[in-house]
């Protein structure tokens, strides 16, 4: 199954129909309150593939190999890079990642 629930971030109401769209993206409007916005798959994607450079960042991978294993394009990497650069590290890391696998 294809079919992606679409939730009003606003709401949460997965009543949303499409209206029109913005710079290529289908743009969705919640009938419920309203509001209006891109809600597209790609873009959830693209934050998870974001969390997931942030993370290989504070593990010091190079930036080149970040590149191969999340498809980001490196000037993208390096502008996460910066923006967590200016953010405090995190005091979790709770459990060591055990055997990545990264050879
Ligand atoms: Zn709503």
């Amino acid at each position: 199954m294809l079919q992606t629930t679409l939730t009003c971030k606003k709401c949460g109401s997965t009543a949303l129909r499409k209206n029109g769209s913005l710079k290529g993206e289908p743009k969705y409007q919640c009938t419920a309150c309203r509001y209006q916005a891109v809600f597209t798959p790609a873009a959830a994607r693209k934050a998870v593939q974001y969390a997931q450079v942030e993370q290989l960042l504070v593990e010091r991978v190079s930036q080149r190999a970040i590149v191969r294993l999340t498809g980001v394009s490196r000037p993208t990497i390096v502008k996460l890079a910066k923006k967590s650069a200016h953010q405090p590290t995190p005091p979790s890391a709770t459990e060591p990642a055990a055997n990545a696998g990264v050879g």
